[in-house]
């Protein structure tokens, strides 16, 4: 079933285009709006996002020259296109480990001489001397991978010794929910030993979201978490001297004119980069698409029926940081005011893959089973795919709660939806005769790395792309109906890890 208004009945709006006779011919060929996003246009803001990092050492990374340049190119760029930007900034805490000690008081048993170790990202800082307590560990691990769950329930903790250092096994959950629980008993301290099975026994590393943790956490090895379960009255001193400072970063807003702002559409693209190269992939060419996709909308005058806004989040690379200020308020509970006009988010996070594939979101829940499926972000994606099918392209479903922006509105309840081209997984034999290019590379053979430059995309399936983007947006912006709704809101604690994109390790277990 196609609920979707055509590419030309939104060119039948535009003063400057064709529109069809009654039988349904045109009467001219003026290209369609998403025509009007061209490859030139696209590839020429990348050369200046790639002339911006090669300006800053190479990078565009959160807080950087590179970034802040970034963010004026794109407001002047939308200033000249007659629209007002807004720059919006937002405090995040930046954690600097200095020292970290970890060390047996006394004689240290077999194995437990010399521990290596490492600090998670957020772990709390200060000085513990404590006694260890395991927290219902299974050693061996009798199944696969997470099928131990040490930690993750409350009642893990029954009898739990307040004061004590939690000794926990990695499995099942998330870290965060591991520290929690132990913090929530009264533990001084938190030792993570991976599970232990093949692939899973060195030294477990971690990144703890929700801010940092109010006591410290580190990782260690299976052998050596094994050697502390077994060792009789075993006292650690923990030591871990960190600088969290506040800094402040930015993302940029601007809504173009028109439209309903009770029905809003959202469409978010990260701006910034990792430390490693420039990011044009990942993610100036979401980026740019944004870019031209106001200037165009501007260009041709369109008057939506329905508010479109536009957003370049800030510090995704982070952990999603400039999306979640502003999707959540300074509690941290979802943000009313920013949520309740919005009718749809669409999320464009890497465009141009080298070797990428056509990438739609799956929002009826019909290829992963995600639990954040729903009306709206199934209407989205029958979009996306009416729209390909059309062109003839070929494409491929990706999760809804893959690692980027859309995380945020996926899980509060937003129709969402969105393109991605690929990152780090090898294109399949079956994406080879699909989409063409090199089974067993990755789609973007420079994810993440200094050779992420201009030279590393693909113009071709960019365009393709930034115009399937372009072809939804208006047609959603023209939207007459009511919206199909979003999801029931869920927490961030009953969900998988999300898929795909980032490799972000917050969520990790
Ligand atoms: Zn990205």
């Amino acid at each position: 079933m196609r609920t979707v208004s055509r590419p030309i009945a939104l060119a039948c709006l535009l003063a400057t285009m064709g529109c069809p006779e009654p039988d349904g011919e045109l009467v001219n060929d003026e290209p369609t709006f998403a025509e009007q996003i061209t490859e030139s246009a696209l590839m020429d803001h990348l050369t200046s996002l790639q002339a911006i990092a090669d300006a800053n050492d190479g990078n565009r990374m959160f807080l950087s020259g590179g970034y802040l340049d970034s963010v004026d190119y794109i407001v002047q760029q939308l200033e000249d296109a007659g629209l007002e930007p807004v720059v919006e900034t937002f405090d995040m805490e930046e954690y600097t480990l200095n020292t970290a000690e970890v060390q047996v008081n006394g004689e240290p048993p077999a194995g437990l001489e010399d521990i290596n170790f490492s600090v998670f990202e957020l772990s709390g800082q200060g000085t513990v001397t404590a006694p260890l307590s395991a927290v219902s560990v299974t050693i061996p691990p009798s199944g696969g991978a997470n099928s131990t769950d040490s930690g993750c329930e409350s009642a893990d903790f029954d009898g739990f010794p307040a004061g004590n250092i939690a000794l926990i096994q990695r499995g099942t959950c998330t870290f965060v929910q591991k520290v929690d629980n132990a913090v929530a008993a009264g533990a001084s301290a938190v030792v993570i030993f991976n599970e232990g099975q093949q692939g899973r026994r060195d030294v477990v590393e971690g990144q703890l979201d929700g801010g940092i943790a109010s006591i410290p956490v580190i990782g260690v090895s299976y052998g050596t978490g094994r050697a502390m379960v077994e060792a009789a009255n075993l006292q650690l001193t923990i030591a871990i001297d960190a600088t969290i400072s506040v800094t402040t970063d930015r993302n940029i807003i601007v809504d173009l004119p028109g439209g309903d702002p009770a029905r809003t559409v959202l469409v978010g693209a990260h701006l910034d980069g990792v430390e490693a190269g420039p990011g044009i992939n990942d993610n100036g060419s979401g980026s740019a698409f944004l870019l031209e996709l106001a200037i165009q909308m501007q260009d041709q005058g369109i008057d939506p029926t329905n508010h479109v806004r536009l957003a370049w989040w800030g510090a995704e690379e982070e952990g999603l940081i400039g999306s979640s200020r502003y999707f959540y308020d300074d509690n941290g509970e979802p943000n009313d005011a920013n949520l309740s006009t919005l009718d749809a988010y669409l999320n464009f996070d890497m465009l141009a893959s080298g070797n990428g594939v056509r990438m739609v979101y799956d929002g009826d829940g019909s290829d992963f089973d995600d639990g954040v499926d729903s009306d709206g972000s199934a209407l989205i994606e029958e979009m996306f795919e009416a729209y390909f099918d059309e062109q003839g392209l070929a494409t491929r479903p990706e999760a809804l709660l893959i690692s980027s922006d859309s995380y945020w509105p996926a899980l509060l309840g937003i129709p969402t939806g969105g393109l991605f081209s690929g990152a780090f997984q090898p294109k399949t034999d079956s994406e080879e005769d699909d989409f063409g290019g090199d089974e067993g590379t990755a789609h973007d053979p420079c994810y993440h790395q200094a050779c992420d430059t201009i030279g590393n995309t693909n113009p071709v399936l960019y365009e393709e792309l930034a115009q399937a983007g372009a072809s939804v947006i208006v047609d959603l912006a023209m939207r007459e109906e009511a919206f199909p709704s979003g999801n029931t809101r869920r927490s961030t604690r009953d969900l998988p890890k999300p898929r795909g994109c980032h490799d972000h390790t917050v969520w990790d277990r």
